[in-house]
């Protein structure tokens, strides 16, 4: 067949002749994609001829080696090769489940096969054929059953075939067909995208045969030599993109501070800075001399001191005239900055505002004309500092809090206020260094690695409810002593009810009439208004509540240095680095803290990993097993990194890949660092399609 012949059999629109063919065609032009199938394929984000090509398969399975009946073992899942002896007719089962059953054979004995639900497998067997299935083996050891098994078509036996992320109404089956008729008809025009000498030196398959390779590989081996070549190239665009849009940044005017003098804050300070927090502010301090604007985060664990350093950069704006303002994720942790910085701040007469949700229209209207007109010095909010009437008089510094929680698009909107802000990104989120670069890869990162001296290890507890009445009496007994306890709750209330998981409403109500009826008991969750959950906050700031029961809403940064205990009911249900941050609550004074982790899950990987949190108290450890226990995709969540999809690599377990990119793109941008060169054209676009969703605007 020539190219023309298997065209012209395509459903084409009238202008998509043989020259027109390219693999950005959209996929319902491909035989056997109807509009049906490529609204199924749109789910999967495949739009295009070369999407599809790029959408790769998870795993495969060995169609290649038939299975003799008498050889298989119960549980095996394996392909035989069996003719049709008998079918039964199809029964309704109580309940409703349609079953039909047939009896096939192979020259080494019989087998039953059993179908649930599936109205066309009656018509798919025909007595007296032969034919290959593959499917789990059960039944007894006498008599070989296998349920629900896939019949392997001609083309797909002698080969290992591919497994892809599926969504309803679409087989691995149908989308490999698929994807072998793109093969076919549009391979021929897949085209390198990495230049030669990166191919060479990292001696890396060419594209057109891994993508073939990719999908239908003979051998293991052929799959792994596709895959080292995939996962190189999707770090490698990843990582250009990253350094792009940084390059992008440094493009631009930030205000120049000539005086990056701290000592007077340093000062003034009611407590002497760590070594590390002082390093921190010293790099801030350099970056802000520049006129590239700094874009940079500061990790460290919770309760590190991160607020003292980010405090330490808006006074140095300060005295070189220049506003702040500082964005956090909840109103509740908004709140208590504006609180932290006023304090830290207030010898040098900075003028320090909080914009929020619920100021009111009046004072609201005031407050934007002072911000307008340059007599606030630092505003603090919520994502209402970016609503488009909040304007600045000279807006030099903006501080994120929580980046996990802001998109990158957030964060720039925010820029675009001001001339260039610089901005400082604080995290709490550890992560292994190869990583960060790689998520945080448009930020400089400052490591704020010792903790306050003075700091008692917070002694972790791991026990089951039916030690309640001791670890609820322990908190009463520590509020004889003036000390106050956290009680943290999966749920809100029973509305979201789960079998055996407490809600923070009726524990609230329990407690409340029993056991901890001797204290003043506060509830706050996150269905509640923001005025009422500020309330109950600050009362228990205030320390005029024993003891705050709540859902994670207290999760992110608040302090209360006199909250001793932390309490939480159903751990299991929480994410490890979930839970050191809550732990993090407490442990913030002076008196020893405990961290009571209260769970019914015996034996299980659940109990394994809050037994390790028992043992450690670093924010390091705890990311690092979360990491290698959960996998990245759970513990660094889209929403929380806010990196482009991947769709083949894995940032964790790839990282010595990982590695190489990041050399490689340091190479590449050596000689070439806009990607104008014709030799990096194919990388260049590669980059543009993974960032399009992302604030492509961005990369020049
Ligand atoms: P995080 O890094 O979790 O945001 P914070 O900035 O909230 O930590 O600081 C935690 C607590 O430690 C605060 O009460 C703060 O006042 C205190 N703190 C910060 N730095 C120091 C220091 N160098 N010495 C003593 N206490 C400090
Ligand atoms: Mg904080």
């Amino acid at each position: 067949m020539t190219a023309d012949s298997r065209f012209t059999t395509t459903i084409s629109p009238p202008n998509n002749t043989v020259e027109s063919r390219n693999l950005n065609t959209d996929i319902r032009y491909l035989k056997g994609v109807g509009e049906k199938r490529a609204q199924l394929f749109a789910k999967l984000g495949v739009d295009t001829i070369g999407a599809l090509l790029r959408y790769y398969p998870r795993r495969y399975v060995d169609y290649s080696r038939i299975y003799e009946i008498a050889e298989t073992e119960l549980g095996d899942t394996c392909a035989v090769k069996v003719t049709v002896l008998q079918k039964k007719n199809p029964i309704r089962l109580p309940g409703g489940r349609l079953m039909f059953k047939a009896e096939a054979c192979d020259d080494s004995g019989t087998m039953t096969l059993t179908y649930f639900n599936n109205k066309y497998a009656p018509a798919s067997l025909t007595v007296g054929n032969q034919l290959v299935l593959y499917g789990k083996i059960g039944g007894t050891l006498l008599r070989r059953e296998m349920i629900n098994p896939v019949t392997v078509h001609d083309w797909e036996q002698n080969a290992l075939m591919p497994q892809y992320p599926l969504t309803a109404g679409l087989s691995s089956a149908v989308i490999a067909k698929t994807v072998k008729t793109a093969l076919d008809q549009y391979g021929d025009l897949i085209e390198e995208t990495l230049p030669d000498y990166i191919l060479e030196q990292y001696c890396l398959q060419d594209l057109k045969t891994s993508i073939a390779n990719i999908h239908f590989p003979k051998t293991d081996a052929d799959a792994e030599l596709a895959r080292r070549r995939l996962i190189f190239e999707e770090l490698l665009v990843l990582q250009l993109g990253m350094s792009l849009i940084k390059q992008g940044n440094t493009s631009k005017n930030a205000a120049v501070f000539t005086n990056t003098d701290w000592e007077g804050y340093s000062e003034a300070l009611p407590f002497s800075l760590t070594g590390a927090q002082a390093r921190s502010i010293d790099e801030i301090s350099k970056d802000l001399r520049r006129n590239v604007p700094m874009a940079r985060l500061v990790q460290g664990d919770v309760g590190s001191g991160k607020t003292a350093v980010a405090a330490g950069a808006v006074y140095l704006a300060h005295i070189n005239g220049y506003q702040s303002a500082v964005m956090a994720p909840t109103e509740l942790l908004a709140k208590q900055h504006a609180e932290t910085f006023q304090k830290l701040l207030k010898p040098f007469g900075i003028n320090v505002a909080l914009l929020s949700g619920s100021v009111k229209a009046k004072p609201r209207k005031l407050l934007l004309e002072q911000l307008k007109n340059g007599e606030i010095d630092l505003l603090v909010g919520t994502h209402a500092l970016i609503s488009d009437d909040v304007e600045f008089s000279n807006l030099s510094l903006v501080v994120v809090d929580e980046q996990h929680r802001f998109g990158v698009e957030q964060r720039s909107k925010l820029s675009r206020k001001g001339i260039d802000p610089h901005v400082l990104v604080m995290s709490a989120t550890p992560i292994p260094r190869t990583l960060a670069l790689m998520i945080y890869g448009d930020l400089d990162i400052s490591v704020i690695d010792e903790m306050p001296p003075g700091r008692k290890a917070v002694k972790t507890y791991f026990v089951d409810s039916s030690l309640r009445q001791r670890y609820l009496s322990f908190i009463v007994q520590h509020a004889g002593d003036g000390e106050q306890s956290y009680v943290v709750c999966p749920l809100v209330d029973e509305s979201e009810a789960l079998e055996n998981t407490l809600s923070a409403t009726e524990y609230f109500d329990d407690l409340r009439k029993g056991p901890l009826s001797s204290l003043r008991l506060g509830l706050v969750h996150g269905k509640m208004k923001p005025a009422e959950k500020l309330k109950v906050m600050n009362a228990f700031i205030d320390n005029s509540i024993d003891v705050l029961v709540s859902t994670t809403v207290i999760e992110v940064g608040v302090d209360n240095p006199n909250a001793t205990i932390m309490l939480i009911e159903n751990a299991e249900r929480f994410g490890l680095s979930e839970l050191h941050q809550l732990r993090g609550r407490v442990g913030r004074g002076k008196t020893q803290s405990y961290c009571i982790l209260v769970s019914d899950a015996k034996n299980s990987p659940a109990a394994e990993r809050l037994k390790m949190l028992t043992k450690t108290s670093s924010g390091f450890d705890v990311a690092k097993y979360d990491l290698e226990t959960r996998g990245p995709g759970d513990f660094l969540g889209k929403r929380q990194h806010g990196l482009p999809d991947l769709g083949i690599a894995d940032l964790v377990n790839d990282e010595h890949t990982l590695y190489n990119a990041q050399e490689a793109a340091v190479t590449i941008l050596k000689n070439d660092i806009d990607l104008t060169n014709p030799l990096h054209k194919g990388l260049k676009s590669e980059i543009d399609k993974m960032f399009e969703t992302y604030g492509a605007s961005s990369i020049n």
